[in-house]
């Protein structure tokens, strides 16, 4: 940031000798210090921003009003299902009996939070038509490579060498490849039709002895269901290989159906998108991975497994960790990200069975109903009912030089964050929309209007869109130096007397 009186005079609040705080007076012997060994010691003291309490509140207070998420508005970042986050869902994972246990605790001592698990596992093989799951993964790309060194186990386990090669569409999430050759795979990719769709007759020549699996999602990146996935599905069965599903984008499925019954042998599930729990800054997140019948010995340790027979009367305990037979070892420390399990599981029980339902449905609908109202305002590549989201490659009307990245940057004037841009890779002006199933009528119409506003100033004012935002508290940033170059702790900017 070059901007001199946003630096000086907003961000360095500090002012020499302000003080918001005392500190009991030092109670150690003066010559404590001189027995510390001398590297230890400081020879300066450290700089530290002085300044008094107000000063202090209000700034965090500030910085927190200039954050976004899905608490201060609409945010329909397509492939990223960024569902409102219930907050019975954090009343839950805040529960002492929850917050204080520690993982190296006893099993005995520990069977609330094991059947918790346990429970957690069940319904999620249940919603998604699998044998069992695993919670350990923090992660969804981190799942992709738990599934994977499962597929990898699998076929090494039969003695099968030459399975080496994942099949991965033209339109799959960065994550797909980079998963598969992390897990030490090589990649091959299968052609999108013109409707978007995994083109059959690419992918038939690419089916031999050596291919490990396939990695899919569906609907897929573009928001379109493969109608061909039972075919594909069998066609990489009589190959010899497994297919994985990338549940990035399970949400549309909920309630219509199973990943299970449409021929995926292995899957993760993205908890912080389906599940509402919150996407968290770079914190927190969990992919649980689900195994159909038959690979269940393959699944990381350790597992929460259940003695059914049991008889807690008689001192014995019902869950219990345990491995399977030939796991790929673990994959994380413990059990994963226990307050994300937490969350999930309020979710779920507090939607019950019968409203899980209306997820998919709900989600799909609202992505429709978006695509539908701005079609003539903007590119519509594919055509036709769309599932949870949908992909518009820029404005309609590209004369006015005003792109993709611009329209975003509009939006944030008009209080929405941007959807996901120039992803899918398939279009050069795409713009990926995703509303999620919590949006009322009323929020979906205001960003509608929004969005015509922004194509109609785009042939009007053009150049109000280009230098938009107007109204952030900062401008256009640096993407590239932003994520690159964090400065994230205090640095004196000046010297003051
Ligand atoms: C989000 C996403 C992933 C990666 O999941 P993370 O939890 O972010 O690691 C993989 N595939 C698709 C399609 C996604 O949208």
């Amino acid at each position: 940031m070059n901007n001199v009186f946003y630096d000086k005079l907003i961000f360095e609040l500090s002012r020499h000798g302000r003080q918001g705080y005392s500190l009991p007076k030092n109670s150690f012997p003066d010559d404590f210090r001189f027995s510390l060994p001398k590297h230890l010691l400081r020879s300066q003291a450290p700089e530290l921003p002085e300044v008094d309490e107000p000063t202090v509140v209000r700034h965090y207070t500030n910085m927190s009003n200039n954050n976004v998420g899905v608490d201060t508005g609409f945010y329909p970042l397509g492939s990223c299902t960024m569902k409102y986050n219930p907050k019975i869902n954090e009343l839950m994972s805040e529960n002492p009996t929850f917050v204080n246990l520690h993982p190296l605790q006893c099993e005995e001592t520990v069977q609330g939070a094991l059947k918790l698990y346990y429970e957690l596992q069940q319904m999620l093989a249940e919603i998604a038509g699998m044998s069992e799951f695993t919670l350990n993964p923090y992660a969804g790309a981190h799942g992709e490579l738990t599934g994977l060194m499962i597929m990898r186990q699998f076929h090494l386990s039969r003695n099968d060498l030459k399975r080496v090669k994942v099949i991965v569409p033209d339109s799959a999430h960065g994550t797909n490849p980079a998963s598969a050759a992390v897990a030490g795979m090589q990649v091959v990719v299968v052609k999108s039709r013109p409707d978007g769709t995994v083109d059959v007759d690419d992918l038939r020549p690419l089916l031999d002895d050596t291919v490990a699996g396939m990695m899919m999602t569906n609907p897929n990146t573009l928001g379109i269901f493969e109608h061909n996935i039972s075919q594909i599905a069998q066609l990489v069965h009589e190959a010899g290989g497994l297919m994985y599903y990338d549940g990035a984008n399970l949400n549309p499925l909920l309630g219509k159906c199973r990943p299970g019954d449409l021929g995926f042998d292995i899957m993760h599930i993205n908890l912080h998108k389906t599940f509402s729990t919150p996407h968290g800054g770079g914190g927190p997140g969990s992919g649980p991975v689900g195994v159909t019948d038959g690979l269940e010995q393959f699944l990381p340790m350790p597992r929460v497994l259940r003695d059914s027979e049991a008889n807690p009367e008689k001192g014995e305990y019902e869950f219990y960790l345990g491995g399977g037979d030939i796991p790929i070892g673990a994959i994380s420390s413990f059990l994963g990200n226990f307050g994300v399990a937490i969350r999930a599981y309020a979710y779920i029980l507090s939607l019950g069975r019968e409203n899980i339902k209306h997820v998919g449905p709900l989600a799909t609908l609202n992505a429709n109903y978006v695509k539908e109202q701005l079609k003539d305002y903007y590119e519509l590549p594919l055509e036709g009912v769309c599932k949870h989201e949908f992909v518009f490659d820029g404005l309609k009307d590209k004369s006015t030089g005003v792109t993709t990245l611009d329209v975003a940057k509009r939006l944030l004037d008009y209080g929405f964050h941007a959807p996901t841009i120039y992803f899918p890779l398939l279009f050069h002006e795409a713009m990926m929309i995703e509303p999620t199933e919590n949006e009322s009528r009323e929020t979906l119409d205001a960003f509608i209007d929004a969005m015509k506003k922004i194509a109609i100033e785009a042939k009007e004012n053009p150049e109000l869109v280009k230098s938009a935002p107007h109204n952030t508290p900062v401008r256009r940033l640096d993407d590239t130096k932003a994520a690159l170059d964090q400065i994230v702790t205090y640095r004196m900017l000046t010297k003051q007397d």
